[in-house]
């Protein structure tokens, strides 16, 4: 059973990055206090926390410190000491499982569980495995602590492979797309189901709706509630997977919100952030529906580029008081409809 945290109580975050400010501030318009703890003194979800704590993500004590500020804890971040949070989620209020965190932390362990379930993956080798023998190009990946393509590497005989790496099957991508799901006290609810172009391995644009089969849709709901159904989890939880020659395939597991939810800002009756604390704090976060919307992550570079755009079109721009440094994600910016931004300069 989950706890009942009502408004006026303190939610806990790991990490003060524009997704801990974002679900600051819709924690805020709820009326929740925060308490957030970041390595970073100048974090840009520090703007919203009534409680900041300056500390590494693995310090045991400076967890402790904010586990018990808070009501509920939860995290925009899955890198986080998975001994340090079994220990802490004995005593304090957990609501997304340390065994949750341990699995999708590691691109190997998340693969595996998938397939675990049914799910199909992509073909993949690890670092170590005796038997690899490489004829063709490979995408070699750290197995923890990658993020918008850093730690990855395309690679073609078995001298180049590193260790604690996963090597997976390079797959001709038809198309990318994420499933934000969110699983509450009653139910596991689909927040939305989203087509996403990446640029140089960050995600450049998402659309809402996809443009795929109502069969594969259905399939990749399906195959995220068997996910969501299969963790001790309370919370947002997206999924993303690859169609490759009209297949669908199982990529990774974000336990936390996601960068192509923010379309959910604009295209939904309620966000992917809403629904996240709702879902903590044991409350009921009912069907979410979404119109057709476009958004766009705006990178250091573009910020010019995008602030010129918000006195010519409309749109909704979100920046996150982050300094404009190259290839940063800096904002977004979502338009109702679908709207086609090529002259982007990179
Ligand atoms: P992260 O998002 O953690 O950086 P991903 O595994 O999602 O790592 O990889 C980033 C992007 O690289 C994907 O969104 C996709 O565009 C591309 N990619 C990842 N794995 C493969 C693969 N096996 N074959 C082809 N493209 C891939
Ligand atoms: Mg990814």
């Amino acid at each position: 059973m989950i706890n009942t945290i009502l408004p006026k109580s303190t939610i806990g975050i790991i990490g003060g990055g524009q997704l801990g400010r974002m679900l600051a501030m819709s924690a805020k318009e709820m009326g929740y206090k925060i308490a957030m703890l970041d390595p970073s003194e100048d974090c840009c979800g520090r703007h919203f926390a009534d409680i900041f704590i300056n500390s590494a993500f693995n310090d045991l004590k400076n967890l402790e410190e904010l586990c018990k500020l808070s009501d509920v804890i939860t995290f925009e971040f899955e890198n986080i000491d998975v001994k340090a949070l079994k220990i802490l989620e004995k005593k304090y209020n957990f609501v997304q499982s340390a065994k949750s965190l341990e699995i999708t932390q590691n691109r190997l362990s998340e693969k595996e569980f998938a397939r675990s379930l049914d799910i199909p993956t992509v073909n993949y080798y690890k670092w170590n495995d005796e038997n690899i023998v490489l004829k063709d190009k490979y995408l070699m990946k750290t197995l923890t602590l990658g993020y918008d393509g850093k730690g990855q590497k395309i690679i073609e005989s078995n001298d180049e492979i590193e260790e604690n790496t996963i090597i997976e099957e390079l797959l001709d991508l038809d198309k990318e797309i994420s499933v934000v799901a969110v699983k509450d006290r009653e139910s596991i609810e689909i927040v939305a189901v989203v087509e996403n172009e990446h640029r140089n391995n960050i995600l450049f644009r998402s659309n809402i709706p996809a443009n795929i089969t109502e069969e594969i849709e259905e399939e990749a709901i399906k195959y995220t509630k068997r996910i969501l159904d299969n963790f001790d989890y309370y919370g947002v939880m997206t999924v993303e997977y690859f169609l490759s020659n009209n297949k669908l395939i199982f990529n990774e597991i974000a336990p936390r919100v996601h960068n192509s939810g923010h379309i959910t800002q604009q295209s939904a009756n309620k966000s992917q952030f809403r629904a996240h604390i709702e879902a903590i704090c044991g409350l009921t976060v009912g069907k979410i529906y979404n119109k057709e919307t476009t958004m766009y992550n705006i990178l250091g570079q573009n910020e010019d580029y995008f602030i010129d755009l918000i006195q010519r079109k409309k749109g909704y721009l979100h920046l996150y008081e982050k300094e404009a440094r190259h290839n940063r994600k800096i904002g977004h910016m979502n338009f109702e409809g679908t709207v086609y931004l090529e002259d982007i300069i990179d």
